[in-house]
Parts: C-alpha cells; sequence; structure tokens
C-alpha cells in the first residue's frame, strides 16, 4: 500500500483537482508531478508478499496490487508496480519460485499499474491487456482529477497482445479469465479471475477501504463502478479471495459493503442535483458524512469524492 504521509501528499492535490488548469501548462515534456512522486515513493517501497490459494500470491507495496501465478509456463504477473521498485520487486518474484517471468497482464492503463512495464517485458514478458489499454498507453493522456498529463508510454512497455471482451488463458495449470468492464475506473479496466485458486483481481474498481478514484478523463464514471461493483459480486462466491487495485485483499462481504456505500453515496448526491445545486453548494452539504471516518482517509478525500460522484449523475 502507499504510505498513509504519501496518501496525504497527494489528497491535497486531488482536493485542489477541482479547479482545472488550462491544458497549455501540461506540457508533455515535463513528467507529471504525480508520477514523480509514485516514482520516489517506489524507490524505498517495502513490497510485502502475500500467499492467497494454490500458487498465487500477492505483491503489495508499489503502485497497483501486483498479482503472480508460478509453474512451469512461467510465471503469469498481474500489474507491473512502480518501475523504481525494480529491485524489490525481482527480489520477491525471486522468493516465489524459480520460474522465469513469461506474462504480463494489464488490468488498465494508469501509470500505478503499467510503470514497471518496461522491464518486465525486457525480462521477457508478453504483455497482455484490453486494446483500449494499448491505445491509451500509446498516446499522451491526461488525467483531470490528479491535474497530469502522460506522454505516451515507451516501446517496450506498449501491451504486445490485446484482446476485446473477453479471453481465456490456460497456464501453470490454471485457467484464467480475463473480462473487460463497462467504462468504471477507466474504459480500459479487466478483472482476471484465476478459476482454479478462486482469486479475482478486480483492480481499481475497488479501493478497499478508501473512495476510489474514477477517472472521467478515461472515460470512467460512477455508475459504472457500481456496475463493475455488481459484476465482480456475481463472479465472487463466498470463499473467493478479491483482490483490489489498492488497500488490502478482502473478500465478497467487504465488496458488497463497498458496493452499497458506492450507491448510498451516489443516491445522495444525485437527489442534491436534482434540486438544482451545484457542486460547491454539493460538496458543502456534505452528502457522504456518515462514511467519511471509514472511507475518506486516501487519495480522494470526501470533498473529491463527491466532487467526482456530482460530475456522473
Ligand atoms: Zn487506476
Amino acid at each position: 500500500m502507499i504510505s498513509r504521509r504519501h496518501f496525504l501528499a497527494t489528497g491535497s492535490l486531488a482536493a485542489a483537482a477541482v479547479a482545472l488548469r488550462p491544458r497549455t501548462l501540461f506540457a508533455q515534456e515535463t513528467l507529471a508531478p504525480i508520477l514523480v512522486q509514485f516514482r520516489k515513493a517506489g524507490i524505498d517501497a517495502k513490497i510485502q508478499t502475500q500467499a492467497l490459494r494454490g500458487k498465487v500470491s500477492a505483491l503489495i507495496g508499489s503502485g497497483g496490487n501486483i498479482a503472480v501465478l508460478t509453474g512451469a509456463d512461467g510465471k503469469v504477473i498481474i500489474d507491473s508496480g512502480m518501475s523504481t521498485s525494480k529491485p524489490q520487486i525481482s527480489e520477491a518474484l525471486a522468493g516465489l519460485s524459480g520460474d522465469p517471468v513469461k506474462h504480463l497482464i494489464n488490468t488498465h492503463w494508469h501509470f500505478d499499474h503499467t510503470d514497471g512495464n518496461e522491464w518486465m517485458h525486457g525480462a521477457g514478458a508478453a504483455i497482455m491487456a484490453h486494446e483500449n489499454t494499448k491505445k491509451r498507453l500509446s498516446t499522451p493522456q491526461t488525467m483531470e482529477i490528479v491535474q497530469a498529463t502522460f506522454p505516451a508510454a515507451p516501446a517496450g512497455a506498449i501491451p504486445t497482445e490485446t484482446f476485446t471482451e473477453k479471453k481465456t488463458l490456460h497456464l501453470n495449470g490454471e485457467e484464467l479469465h480475463l473480462v473487460h468492464y463497462a467504462p468504471a475506473h477507466t474504459d480500459t479496466d479487466i478483472y482476471i479471475y484465476f478459476e482454479k485458486a478462486d482469486v479475482l483481481h478486480i483492480a481499481d474498481t475497488w479501493f478497499n477501504g478508501n473512495y476510489p478514484l474514477i477517472d472521467y478523463s478515461s472515460g470512467g464514471n460512477i455508475n459504472g463502478m457500481i456496475a463493475a461493483a455488481d459484476r465482480s459480486l456475481k463472479v465472487a462466491g463466498a470463499k473467493t479471495i478479491i483482490i483490489p487495485g489498492h488497500g488490502n485483499v478482502g473478500d465478497k462481504e467487504q465488496l458488497t459493503k463497498y458496493r452499497d456505500m458506492l450507491v448510498d453515496c451516489r443516491d445522495s448526491v444525485a437527489a442534491l442535483k436534482k434540486q438544482g445545486k451545484t457542486k460547491d453548494e454539493v460538496v458543502a452539504a456534505k452528502p457522504t458524512a456518515k462514511y467519511d471516518a471509514a472511507w475518506g482517509g486516501g487519495l480522494i478525500n470526501p470533498a473529491a469524492f463527491t466532487g467526482l460522484v456530482y460530475q456522473g449523475v
């Protein structure tokens, strides 16, 4: 997980994102401050290895949560973390098994899930993702919520294989189901379900324990986030281990609580907007107040989350 200090630092950035600066300030040559900040954090990031079930583990601590499936067909890695964490991630991968790195799957295009793509590809991994992930990584992208523009990813970081709706892979005795969500956190989101291990990686459609970032600049929206949670809940059973993009590994019960919180906040904000209230007025009314202590301490603070919901209802 990103450190608390880091969350607080970026939280103020997200809050400030309400007032957008003109695009001319987003020179492509200048790296986005948030990218610089995450790469810096990645240098010293401690990677925690969490054995989940069967041959599936989670590596937590650099960018989004990484999952790894080991076996004779080579390691299958879900998301690549920050590039600056290469030494620690390599060590954690070596600690799991001696299988070579062969397959990398990106859950979506965001930098905190794809920044390590280039070195993993260099280490031998083919990169698979939804076709929209390839499109977005191939061209400069703006994320209004963090006031940042990202240059196109280097050639070695671009997915080498893409799909549109779903793809099934048979690797290491496991059946992996890769399925595209309708636009939710972005328009590039997929889930990966390890059927035998009964482990489901749902990436940034779930921030476990925090209000989620919804990237409207990449096609995301609050109703899509709710629909994605509903879809994940249909895939998950009572014993399914569910990996969020950020936060602790969880289960169906926790995901259900998150989904219900999203629905309640969406409905409260929509009712106020329907009365003709402006975004500032709705934020001032604190419609998410009863959830703020539990969910509002992350990258997206209560005001930022209310604004994100307002934007989509
Ligand atoms: Zn994301």
